[in-house]
């Protein structure tokens, strides 16, 4: 499927135009030879590409890449111990030379990387996809690894997308697994944007909702497919990953990817109170939903009478945050200004009592998710994924100062504890 990028640009019923920066997004089977197609759309045609791959996208994209773009300079990394950080950008730099754009051919680190070099050198950078195991494909942020540290970059997103179904459905199923979690975690991103436009009037663009959401289910009904090797199931996985990416772009932010369920992976990743957490992005987001939905679904259930318990927001206590937060309080804090939190009021949250209830009704019940993660294959415990289960009311005390934005993790934890 060739995605008609057009109808995301059109002005929208919300009162927006909405801008994205992606050119082409190509999604199935042989996508690879139509690579010329592709580069011609996006004015590069007779320019010379950098394909960066590591040893094994090389054997399963690169080759083909190369052959189809045969004027190119070729960089293939270590895959072993290949991370997001000084070496992995030297060994691109070294292989750059005189390269008018970079063609990265891989997923989450190849894909960033690709990103990251790409605006170091001020050239456009396209995506060829090797495997659906995450969301970040046309994401304007590179996550790096520099001096050691974890630190989100800031980088112009590719402007093209190509994801070969022969390829990218043959990718090790850990990877998959990882995109479905990457996605069903959506189902609380998505309430937990519409809970915040309930309660104090957060823009929310119906129309950005709809086709996020959408993409979700189809992806929740088609598992067993995916486990199944179903090309069309891939494709559909792809096509709900790149999707989300797009939202991102027309949001201008990850609102509509990205909510406690995220705030949980997030921190998690970041390892601040944790150690040695191994699980992949997608499989921590699949994690941090099944806690977040038994959290949301008993709250919910428990509270019969909200205005019986609700209390005014009391502002950040600076002293925790500062304790447990550690080297990422300052980030947090500027993320949390300003505070939207300071915005709602207990009225409010009571006046949108009704609206929540169904938000929360709507999203599939606890035993659901952890169902569609068992069938996935991806793992539904913090223990799996190497995070202490016993800290869980600190990571969501916590991790929700990882990004400013209202969910309904912080406004229990503000207005009714
Ligand atoms: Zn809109
Ligand atoms: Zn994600």
């Amino acid at each position: 499927m060739n995605i008609d990028l057009t109808r995301f640009r059109q002005p929208c019923a919300c009162g927006h135009t909405h801008e994205i920066t992606a050119k082409t997004v190509l999604i199935e089977s042989g996508a690879i030879q139509k690579l010329p197609q592709v580069v011609k759309e996006c004015g590069l045609e007779g320019k010379k590409p950098c394909i960066v791959c590591d040893e094994n996208t090389y054997e399963a994209a690169g080759k083909q890449v190369c052959q189809v773009l045969p004027n190119h300079n070729l960089v293939v990394l270590k895959a072993e111990g290949l991370h997001p950080n000084e070496d992995a950008i030297n060994g691109i730099n070294a292989g750059y030379q005189d390269s008018d754009y970079v063609l990265s051919v891989g997923s989450g680190t190849l894909n960033d990387l690709g990103k990251y070099v790409a605006n170091e050198h001020k050239v456009p950078t396209l995506s060829v996809a090797t495997a659906a195991s995450m969301d970040g494909f046309v994401s304007t942020v590179a996550a790096m690894t520099l001096n050691n540290f974890k630190v989100t970059k800031i980088c112009p997103a590719p402007i093209a997308v190509v994801a070969d179904t022969d390829i990218f459905s043959k990718a090790p199923y850990r990877l998959t697994a990882s995109g479905i979690g990457d996605i069903i975690g959506k189902y609380t991103a998505l309430s937990d944007w519409r809970i915040s436009h309930e309660v104090w009037g957060e823009y929310l663009c119906e129309n950005i909702f709809d086709i996020e959401y959408s993409a979700v289910v189809k992806v929740a009904e088609n598992i067993d497919n995916i486990r199944a090797g179903k090309k069309e199931a891939y494709e559909d996985l792809m096509y709900a990953l790149v999707l989300s990416g797009l939202a991102m772009q027309m949001m201008g932010n990850s609102r509509p990817a990205s909510g406690s369920e995220h705030h949980l992976s997030h921190f998690w990743e970041l390892n601040i109170l944790n150690k040695n957490h191994n699980g992949l992005h997608g499989e921590m987001v699949g994690v941090g939903l099944a806690c977040v939905t038994k959290v949301y679904k008993d709250f919910m259930a428990k509270t019969t009478d909200p205005a019986a318990i609700i209390h005014p927001y009391r502002g950040m206590d600076h002293e925790s945050l500062k304790k447990v937060l550690g080297f990422m309080y300052e980030d947090a804090i500027k993320e949390s200004t300003p505070d939207d939190m300071l915005n709602v009021t207990p009225e409010k949250v009571i006046a949108a009592w009704p609206k929540i209830q169904e938000i929360i009704g709507k999203m599939p019940s606890h035993e659901e998710i952890l169902d569609m993660l068992h069938r996935a294959g991806a793992p539904s415990t913090m223990e799996e994924v190497g995070v202490d289960s016993k800290l869980l009311p600190d990571y969501l005390k916590y991790s929700p100062f990882i990004r400013g934005r209202i969910t309904l993790v912080r406004l229990i934890d503000l207005m009714f504890s």
